[in-house]
């Protein structure tokens, strides 16, 4: 339910209203607006027609559901575009649109380190690399686990880029945590219930990635997992879904930027290295996703990508990488964004 405040309704009857809404055992999240205060009562559905009560209480204009099932995602509790500071000056969802580069996954310190300068050389800030690899064959290189999130630390540390990196299961959150700026949800994952309630219980942003043949429904009642957890900061990451074609690995989904806008207030990122398959393909997509209204770009980089031990056939040379952001400043620029 949207508990909409009078205007110029006083704190102590905004603060009357969170407390009346936490004692009938929802929670209330207040959206500060500079005309009046609306206060989201999130919780059990069952019994939110007690919540329209509320309505009686001083200071309150109305009461009135919230029809879509993402509560929290939805732009009917907030219109304004959520901005998502990841650390460092990085910000999701304003004008600057950022960029997350790097290997597919990390395979030893050098190599991080290295892609790392490289990324941070073309404009990238944030640095991505897999060090829990969710692979469709068990006998394909699985990831360094531990000894990876170290390496991406110290990467961290060398270059002052942020890291983003995959969690897979639920006893690995906290450690995964300690180690990156961002926990990416990959797409094998993103209906994993009670993994999106755990990375909930964080205070980081989650970059949570579009499963290969889910609806865009599904995956904001996926966000909504995160956020009524308590974690707000979600960033929705659309990677190309399965369908009949065979010429991409998958079908990079351009149509959901534009839907994402209409249906929620949180940043859109756009990937498509795993959206192509092909780095051949990668940049043409990349400008696109950003000329449909991107807030941010994930692309695998590799020094070497013949020689990487997973996706080298979609990742980007640095030389590549560098050509790429070059020709997104000016798409950027072209629809008043900047990179
Ligand atoms: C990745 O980004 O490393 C990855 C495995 O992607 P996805 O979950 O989209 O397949
Ligand atoms: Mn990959």
């Amino acid at each position: 339910m949207l508990v909409v405040m009078q205007r110029g309704a006083s704190k102590q009857e905004i603060g009357d209203v969170e407390r009346e809404i936490v004692q009938m055992g929802y929670q209330p999240h207040p959206i500060y607006g500079v005309e009046r205060t609306v206060i989201g009562a999130i919780g059990d559905e069952r019994g939110k027609a007690r919540l329209q009560a509320l309505d009686t209480l001083p200071g309150v204009e109305q009461v009135i559901p919230i029809l879509k099932p993402y509560k929290l995602a939805g732009r009917e509790l907030r219109k304004d575009k959520t901005h998502i500071d990841a650390g460092r000056g990085v910000v999701f969802g304003g004008k600057k649109i950022p960029v997350i580069a790097g290997p597919c996954s990390v395979e030893g310190l050098d190599q991080i380190c290295l892609s790392a300068q490289v990324v941070k050389d073309a404009g990238a800030t944030v640095l991505r690399g897999g060090a829990y690899k969710p692979r469709t064959s068990p006998y394909s290189f699985q990831g360094l686990a531990e000894e990876g999130l170290k390496m991406l630390a110290e990467a961290r540390n060398r270059t002052g880029l942020l890291v983003d990196t995959e969690v897979m299961k639920e006893s690995a959150v906290e450690l995964v945590g300690q180690y990156s700026d961002i926990l990416q949800i990959g797409a094998r994952n993103m209906q994993n219930f009670d993994l999106l309630k755990s990375v909930g219980q964080l205070r980081k942003p989650i970059l949570l990635k579009r499963g290969l043949a889910n609806t865009v429904s599904e995956w904001l009642m996926s966000a909504e997992y995160i956020m009524a957890q308590g974690n707000m900061q979600v960033i929705l990451c659309e990677r190309g879904i399965r369908t009949f074609e065979t010429a991409t690995r998958n079908t990079l989904d351009l149509n959901a930027i534009p839907v994402l806008k209409h249906e929620t207030h949180l940043p859109v990122v756009v990937d498509p290295s795993h959206g192509t398959g092909h780095w051949e393909y990668v940049e043409d997509m990349a400008l696109a996703a950003i000329a449909a209204g991107a807030d941010g770009l994930m692309i695998e980089v590799h020094p070497n990508p013949h020689e990487a031990w997973s996706d080298g056939s979609q990742s980007l040379t640095p030389e590549r990488f560098a050509r790429l952001m070059e020709k997104a400043r000016k798409v950027a620029a072209a629809v008043g964004r900047e990179i």
